[in-house]
């Protein structure tokens, strides 16, 4: 279990600032579906003009439907070499947050015995037959 720092006296005296979210991959802190969410996709999930987040997951057959406002929070640093140089923690996906970002990609994952190993890879851009748009050449 991951440690949560409570921040609120801290955030009591912090300074507001301009940001705004264009977008984002997040999980939904009430029932940890991840979402991509872009204000240039129009979604009933993210309204970027109030920047409100409703999570619409009905994967476990009720609807969570929270909704919550977005924001940034800029943590100050220590200006040292080695101070927050690797990707904080909250910012990896897990491994059931990044199963759910694959199948929401639509990508092929393949298995680890499919590992590429040659110095100069044969193809590596595919698709399925269903996937590729029909050749008008073809069709006459
Ligand atoms: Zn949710």
């Amino acid at each position: 279990m991951s440690y949560t720092p409570d921040t609120r006296e801290r955030l009591a005296h912090a300074t507001r600032f301009f940001a705004r979210i264009e977008r984002a991959t997040l999980e939904c802190p009430r029932c940890g579906y991840v979402y991509q969410i872009s204000s240039r996709v129009p979604s009933a999930t993210w309204d970027p003009m109030t920047a409100r987040f409703t999570c619409t997951n009905r994967t476990s057959g009720s609807s969570c439907g929270k909704t919550y406002i977005l924001g940034v929070v800029a943590w100050p640093i220590i200006p040292a070499p080695k101070v927050a140089s690797a990707t904080p923690r909250d910012q990896v996906p897990n491994e059931r947050q990044l199963v759910q970002l694959r199948k929401e990609g639509g990508g092929w994952w393949l298995a680890d015995e499919a590992r590429i190993s040659t110095a100069r890879p044969d193809d590596t851009n595919l698709t399925t037959e269903d996937e590729r748009p029909e050749d008008a050449d073809e069709e006459d």
